[in-house]
């Protein structure tokens, strides 16, 4: 059995408390975005979740999408919904109201897709790519463009993807085959395949506006010959009624691990007509501007599926009877104590909730900064607040998806033989959540990100957009006695992330084979680092508040940062010794002895 209660106290509790909501409703775009617009949308975004989107989860997963000659159908249940989301403005959500859009900040919107994630991860596939593809065009497409486009998938009528893969084409996009051949009236013949594209046909929308990497015939090799195109599969006719095929099929279908009821299509583009957004060759560009923000969202679906595994799992120690406790029988009327007695159950159950409740912290103050890099009317404070976005994106991606896996595979664990069942619903989160550690550019990719371009950028511009406040915050709270237990621990790892970055710099420069070598730890040290900081600001809230609180919330607030600080953070040690070892070792054996 599934189950889904969104989290909503701690949502307000790191919105209103951790983070300065205020300050957004002191922008002029937001200005109406107040407290008492706000809990009634997350309320109604949990209530959406738990009672449309939850049920179909399982039922979606058992029945995954079908593919008759190039349509594709998905499970029972989905297109009503999908109407039920449009209707309810949810595909509206934070886009900009000039075409019709609710203009709603990024913070909420994140609180908002977490809760789609947690009850059905392959429906919020759809309206999330269909958002990253209104984002790409909202960006860099022509006006023209965007007037065609732009309302029908705000309206969610229309739906959007992403096609850059292909058979040749992964990691490396400089590979891409599609070929674009300009016509004289100013629009391009598409012609290639591309694999693996999610949303690539399904009966939702009326049409699938597709955004695909091509490169034109006397355009440079590599990266700097692609350029973006928005392929519709259907055209309009006389009447403006968009009816008419583009040669846009889908050829199969995936079967996959998870995530089934999300249709991942191999596409053809056969000849079929498309039009250049943004400059030709600077197609990467586009691109980024779309997987930047998708990263981030990638981030939030791994932790919805942290939380919805949380809450299944304890839900489950509560009830399971097995043994006793041992420190004497909790409850000598039963034939056993609940297993939440265990200490190793209770070591899985709070692992999943200090890093659940850590990156949501986190998740929300990258969120918070992206507003203001979008809508702050002071540049200073935009350009700095889009640095810390920069810096923060491949950790966000990479570590909440990483730590995602980790939580639904320990929620799984909680469960023990019944997890692995089917039935439980716990294995699918895991099945679900193992994709978003590869899509969006696979997390060794982001590691790769984090120390080639965001380390060295400006001699370390974006590194002190965090440093400064960590230590800032170090220097203001140290000799606090009532925060000692949780700021000591944080300057400890806090000066070992700044160790290893030095380390890094110097290494990066000689030798980058070095660096990359160690990555992939360096961004886990500096998540794990990030999440404490956000541990020692909560707990610092909770402390304040303790003794007022009748509810309990501020006391398990500070026994989780305890358990973070106690028995979580000092994997930075272990991570910082092996980032200072090097990686020499990784390029020591020849291929043929593997
Ligand atoms: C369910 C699903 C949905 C998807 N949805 C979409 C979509 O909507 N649109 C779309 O275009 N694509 C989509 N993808 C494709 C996805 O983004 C790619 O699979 C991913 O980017 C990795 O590419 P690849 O599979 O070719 O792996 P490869 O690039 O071949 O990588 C294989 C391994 O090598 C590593 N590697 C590769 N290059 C390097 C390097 N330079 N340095 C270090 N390590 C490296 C990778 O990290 C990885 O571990 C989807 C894939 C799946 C499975």
């Amino acid at each position: 059995m599934q189950i889904y209660s969104a989290p909503i106290r701690d949502m307000q509790f790191v919105l209103y408390e951790l983070h300065d909501a205020a300050g957004l409703t002191a922008l002029d775009s937001f200005s109406e975005v107040s407290r008492d617009l706000v809990d009634p949308v997350l309320a109604a975004a949990a209530k959406f979740s738990s009672q449309i989107l939850q049920p179909l989860n399982l039922s979606g997963d058992q029945q995954g999408c079908k593919l008759t000659a190039s349509a594709v159908s998905t499970p029972d249940g989905f297109k009503q919904a999908y109407q039920q989301f449009c209707q309810g403005g949810w595909t509206a959500f934070c886009c900009d109201p000039e075409y019709g859009g609710m203009g709603m900040p990024k913070s909420i919107h994140s609180m908002v897709e977490e809760m789609f994630c947690s009850a059905n991860l392959s429906f919020g596939m759809y309206p999330g790519l269909s958002f990253g593809a209104y984002h790409a065009l909202h960006s860099f497409a022509s006006q023209q463009i965007k007037d065609k486009y732009l309302a029908k998938l705000v309206d969610g009528s229309f739906s959007g993807t992403m096609c850059l893969t292909e058979p040749q084409c992964g990691t490396d996009l400089g590979l891409c085959r599609t070929q674009a051949i300009p016509c004289e009236d100013g629009s391009y013949l598409i012609t290639g395949n591309k694999i693996f594209i999610s949303a690539g046909e399904h009966d939702l929308s009326e049409n699938i506006i597709h955004l695909v990497l091509a490169r034109t015939p006397e355009s440079p090799a590599g990266i700097k010959g692609i350029s973006l195109f928005v392929v519709p599969k259907l055209l309009d006719d006389e009447q403006g009624q968009a009816s008419l095929a583009n040669n846009v099929l889908c050829t199969s279908i995936e079967q996959k691990m998870g995530i089934k009821a999300s249709a991942t299509c191999s596409m053809s583009f056969e000849q079929s007509r498309g039009w250049l957004v943004g400059e030709l060759n600077k197609g990467m560009q586009g691109m980024f501007a779309m997987m930047n923000r998708a990263r981030l969202a990638v981030g939030v679906q791994g932790l919805g599926l942290s939380e919805v595994a949380y809450q299944a799992a304890t839900a489950y120690a509560k009830e399971r009877l097995q043994g006793r406790s041992l420190a004497g029988a909790k409850y000598p009327e039963q034939a056993a104590d609940p297993i939440i007695v265990h200490p190793d159950v209770r070591r899985m159950l709070l692992t999943m909730r200090a890093y659940t409740q850590g990156c949501r912290a986190y998740g929300a103050w990258v969120s918070q900064e992206y507003d203001y890099s979008n809508h702050h009317p002071d540049k200073k404070r935009r350009q700095a607040a889009d640095e810390f976005v920069q810096l923060s994106t491949p950790i966000v991606k990479s570590l909440f998806t990483d730590l995602g896996f980790e939580c639904t595979n320990l929620g799984m664990q909680v469960l023990g033989g019944h997890g692995y069942i089917h039935e439980s619903g716990l294995e699918q989160y895991v099945r679900d959540c193992r994709i978003t550690q590869i899509y969006e550019g696979t997390n060794g990719i982001q590691a790769l990100d984090l120390i080639g371009r965001k380390l060295p950028y400006q001699a370390g511009r974006y590194l002190r957009r965090f440093f400064h406040p960590v230590q800032e915050y170090i220097e203001a709270n140290i000799e606090d006695p009532e925060q000692a237990e949780f700021v000591q621990p944080l300057a400890k790892a806090f000066s070992r992330l700044q160790q290893a970055t030095g380390r890094l710099a110097q290494v990066g420069l000689s030798d980058p084979e070095q660096a990359a070598a160690v990555a992939s730890e360096y961004l886990r040290l500096f998540g794990l680092v990030a999440l404490a900081f956000m541990w020692c600001r909560m707990t610092k809230i909770a402390v304040a508040k303790v003794n007022d609180d009748t509810t309990g919330f501020y006391a398990a607030k500070l026994t989780t940062g305890r358990f973070y600080m106690q028995k979580i953070l000092p994997q930075s040690s272990a991570l910082f010794a092996s980032i200072m070892v090097g990686g020499e070792v990784l390029m020591a054996l020849d291929e043929e002895q593997f």
